[in-house]
Formats: structure tokens, sequence, C-alpha cells
């Protein structure tokens, strides 16, 4: 994608055209996002014959005429739709971002990608972009601990309010809160997060979308998704009603534990109006972490399809276990409706669960410090297996009460599985249970 500005570029008509046209089927054939993750995006013949991209280390473009310039702001500056028709300054996009942001689109056949330096940045650019003082966000609970900082207290300093409802609710229940919302000011978004954390409850995205649709048919607030624990393989929610997706790209699309990188994904339209947000403020990612990120797309299905296989043989061996009370596990349904969502929704039950152990504290810590492979840390979606502490670590805060309703007990571990041999992290678990 690094593009030498043509003539097209200077009337606007085809402003994504490529010297080499991209492959992206074989007669009828629509190839697979996984065939597609080695090519798409990028013509070698662009960059000295060079099979993977280079990481394009500058700050600033040259433009081919001071003509072509002035088209780029216009762009850039919002007067014409669409952005940038090539390459301006490093704040509003570069080659190796464009490459990942077309590729990661692929996974979640939206129209348009964009890549930020965190996950936060990009739920705080998709936050800054649709809402204003005096609005409410609706939004599912519990949320990632950061988003529910930014919504409540650091939105809330802009005079910004917000209604929740718990991931699980029936339509019904989801209405009502819409309904209340309605009455205390403008709905600017709904905020989802599915499955919650470390609940793992998923949320009904089509019947969130039945509401809005319903209720705030005319004003039609986006619905907007954070997909970081299912996606971008066993979760579309753009397919379910949703109109932007975000995530902390972090976990399982970065997916080796070594880059901090977000996502937000949709149409087009909706995306201008980020893309906008994310020139002004600068919250896009560098060269270098998109660069990863395209080596890490390349093997996404290869590493999330065989973290989902280890996490189901586990957990199946887990829940047999005589000093494990439970294991919460998308794969083990606790409610005929928890089971109605995730045949709708998911296509696969992740690889991140929580474990709860016969006790307290105590042995929880006897089960983590006990492990030889799995390593005690907080994140998930590495290769690397990970075992962390809610109560203790990630939720230490949440007060007491909160704690109890999210059944995040003393006795709770969180466990993201990796790429390891299933058998060998078996054995692990096995000894770490009997250290108890
Ligand atoms: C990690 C995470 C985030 C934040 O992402 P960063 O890349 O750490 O900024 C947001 N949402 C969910 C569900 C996460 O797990």
């Amino acid at each position: 994608m690094p593009r030498k500005p043509d003539e097209s570029d200077l009337t606007g008509t085809t402003p994504r055209r490529r010297p080499k046209p991209d492959v992206l089927a074989i007669g009828n054939r629509r190839l697979k996002p996984s065939t597609l993750m080695m090519g798409h995006g990028f013509d070698p013949a662009l960059s000295e014959g060079s099979l993977k991209p280079p990481i394009f280390l500058t700050s600033t473009f040259v433009f081919e005429s001071a003509a072509a310039g002035k088209r780029h702001f216009e762009g850039v500056t919002g007067k014409r739709p669409g952005g940038a028709e090539g390459l301006v300054y490093s704040r509003f996009n570069g080659p190796n971002q464009e490459i990942a942001e077309d590729r990661l689109g692929v996974w979640e056949d939206a129209e348009d990608a964009l890549l930020f330096s965190s996950g936060m940045s990009a739920i705080a650019t998709v936050l800054l972009t649709f809402v204003q003082p005096g609005d409410v966000i609706v939004h599912s609970a519990p949320l990632y601990a950061a988003t529910e900082t930014l919504i409540g207290r650091i939105l809330g300093k802009f005079g910004v309010t917000w209604l929740d409802f718990p991931a699980g609710a029936t339509e019904a229940e989801i209405a009502a809160v819409v309904e209340q919302a309605r009455a205390q000011g403008r709905v600017a978004m709904i905020y989802l997060e599915s499955p919650a954390n470390p609940t793992n409850v998923l949320v009904d995205v089509q019947a969130v979308a039945r509401v809005r649709d319903a209720l705030l048919g005319e004003e039609k607030p986006p619905i907007v998704i954070d997909n970081t624990f299912l996606g971008p393989l066993w979760h579309h929610p753009l397919g379910h009603g949703a109109d932007i997706v975000v995530y902390s790209l972090t976990k399982y699309a970065g997916g080796h534990s070594d880059l901090v990188a977000g996502g937000a994904l949709g149409s087009l339209a909706h995306m201008n109006q980020v893309r906008m947000m994310r020139n002004t403020i600068g919250t896009i990612l560098d060269p270098n972490s998109a660069w990863m990120l395209l080596r890490s797309l390349e093997t996404l299905e290869l590493r999330m399809s065989r973290a989902g296989e280890n996490a189901e043989r586990i957990c199946t061996w887990l829940r047999d276990q005589p000093k494990v009370e439970k294991v919460v596990y998308l794969g083990f349904p606790e409610t005929e409706r928890q089971a109605d969502i995730y045949r709708r929704h998911c296509t696969g039950a992740g690889s991140t669960f929580s474990l709860y152990l016969k006790g307290g504290e105590a042995e929880a810590f006897r089960f983590l410090d006990a492990l030889k492979i799995a390593k005690l840390a907080v994140s998930l979606g590495g290769t690397e297996t990970l075992a962390s502490h809610p109560a203790a670590m990630t939720h230490l805060s949440v007060p007491d009460e909160r704690k109890r309703a999210l059944g995040i007990g003393d006795n709770m571990v969180r466990i993201s599985i990796g790429v390891e041999d299933a058998d060998d992290l078996i054995a692990d678990f096995d000894q770490a249970l009997a250290a108890i």
C-alpha cells in the first residue's frame, strides 16, 4: 500500500487504488482471511520487491504536487469525506498501519478499520467522537475496569452520565434501562463488552440492536462492542447488529504478549468520524507495532484455534478434579439463555476462563505459586498460558459487595490458555492442584 499518487489520486474517483490489484477471489471462491493475511494490501513492487513490508520510519510524506497536497488536506480536515487519499503526516497514517488496518478489517468483514496506540486509546477515541456534555451512555456491566473509569469518572467530569444493565440481561430488561436513559438525556451510545470479564457472561447483541431500533430508531446511537475476548475469530458482532467493534489488540490479535495496540472497525461512515478524532488527538499506533501486528495476524487463526482446542480439553479435565469447585468457561453455559446466546453469536468458546478452587485465598495462592509452566501475570490471549487472581490483582479496588455480585471470590483464579502442548499444561495444573 505504499502508493505513488497518480492521476486517479488527483481526481478522487478511486481513493484506494493500488498499482497492483489485490487478489480477493479465485473464480467464485472468496479467499479466506487466513489466506489474505499474507499479502492483502501490500504490493512488493512498491518496496524494492521486499516480500515483507519494510517498517516506514518517517514523520511525514512528500507530495507529488501542490494540488495533490491540497486534496490530501481536504480529506484530512473533513472538507471531503473519506480521509486522505494518500499519506500526509504520520499522526494521520502510515503504510504499516494502513496495511494492518486493511487486514484486520478482513476478519470482521468491516468496511473500514483503524489502529490505535492501545485498546484504551481506541475506546477513548470512539467515546470522544460520539459523546457530548449532557448525554447518557447505556452500557452492559461489568466492563473492563479502565473503560468503567473512563465512562464514569472521566467523561463524568464533562457532564456525561451512564446507566447500565447486567451483561446477561433479557431484551425486556435492556429495554427498561434504555427507556430510563432516554428520560435522562440524549442516549449517545450503547456500549457493550461480551463476554464480560471475569464473569464470562455473554451479551445478547441481537436483542440490544432490536431495542435500539425500536426505542431510539430516529437518533440511532451507535452500538459499540469490545470484542477483545472472542474476536476476531469466534465472535463477529457487526453481523448481529453492532455498529462499531473495538479491540485491545494487545491480547489475542497481537498474541505474543509483546505489543500494546488497539483497533476500531465498522462502516466507512462511522469510521470517518472516528478517524477525524484520531487525526486530531493523535492516538494512532506507531509503525513498529503495526509491523509486529502484521506478523501476528498471519498466525491468528492457527494460534487462536490451538488455544481454543487446548482450553476445551483442559476445562473438561479441570471440572472433574476433586479440588475444583467449578469452571466458568463459555463452553459450559450455566443457563439455557446463555447457551442460546452462545449458539446464535459465537463460533468458539475462547481460551480464557475462571477456575474456582475449593477453599479461599490461601488455596488459590498455593495453586498459583506451584505452577511451573503457566506464568503468573495479568493479560490474556498470548502464546503462553497465564494465570492470575482477580480479587487480589485486577479487581483489588472493586468494593466487596460488587465483587460478591460478580462472583469474584478469593478462591477464583483467572486463566488464559496458550498454544503449548495441552497434556503438558494438564500435568502442570495437576501438580499445582496437588500442592494445595
Ligand atoms: C486489555 C483490555 C482492554 C484495554 O486494552 P489495552 O490494550 O491494555 O489498552 C480493553 N478491553 C478489554 C476487554 C481488555 O481485556
